[in-house]
């Protein structure tokens, strides 16, 4: 992918969070503390300050950038744990990666995002995305397969009771609510599936 399809693939990951962020604030109203559209947006507006300077670097320096971005920008729990997400993904990521290597990484970014965490899948935290996301895509789903099983995965967070981050605070009160992370997390997904298949990539 050449320097403008990275960028593409960059802003359509960083304006599903933008433009969805009242949406994402309201589920985080219902079962937090009401800032985590606020808290994405904050932390990928930094990114598309800077997004031609990121765009021009390698894979791997391009995703670290991200993730040290949003690790300093975003704050609360999600800040450190999306984070996460870019910044092993930048590590684990060689230089010019095949779709093998893009799975593999994939799987090591969710893996931090576990280790940060603390969390496993069915704490009804964004994990609840990332896994089933990840296992899909290992198992050679496309782009439009994949999407769909992060936006299902999403609004199956709803019935679940929150064990980690501050909705496990509510207990059963926290059934019934989609997972703000979930949600973000299934958005960012969708956009990247999109945004790849448009370059003919997945
Ligand atoms: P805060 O909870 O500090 O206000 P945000 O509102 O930005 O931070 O993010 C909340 C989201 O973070 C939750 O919806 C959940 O998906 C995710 N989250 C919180 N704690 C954890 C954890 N330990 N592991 C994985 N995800 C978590
Ligand atoms: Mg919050």
């Amino acid at each position: 992918m050449d320097e403008a399809a990275k960028e593409r693939l960059l802003r359509a990951i960083a304006l599903a969070a933008i433009d969805h962020a009242d949406e994402l604030t309201a589920l985080d109203q219902a079962i937090g503390d009401g800032d985590h559209g606020l808290n994405l947006k904050r932390g990928f507006e930094a990114v598309l300050a800077d997004l031609s300077v990121i765009a021009a670097k390698p894979w791997p320096d391009l995703f670290k950038t991200v993730g040290t971005t949003m690790v300093l920008k975003v704050g609360g729990a999600s800040g450190p744990l999306v984070g996460t997400f870019f910044l092993e993904l930048g590590k684990a990521l060689p230089p010019d990666p095949a779709k093998a290597d893009l799975v593999a990484a994939v799987n090591k970014a969710v893996e931090g995002v576990k280790a940060r965490g603390r969390s496993e899948a069915g704490q009804k935290t964004m994990l609840d995305v990332l896994v089933p996301a990840q296992a899909a895509f290992a198992a050679g789903a496309d782009g439009a397969r994949v999407k769909a099983v992060a936006l299902g995965a999403a609004q199956d967070t709803a019935p679940m009771q929150a064990q980690r981050g501050r909705a496990s605070f509510l207990g059963q009160r926290s059934i019934g609510y989609i997972d703000p992370g979930a949600r973000s997390s299934a958005l960012m997904i969708s956009a990247a599936a999109d945004a790849l298949s448009l370059e003919g990539k997945t």
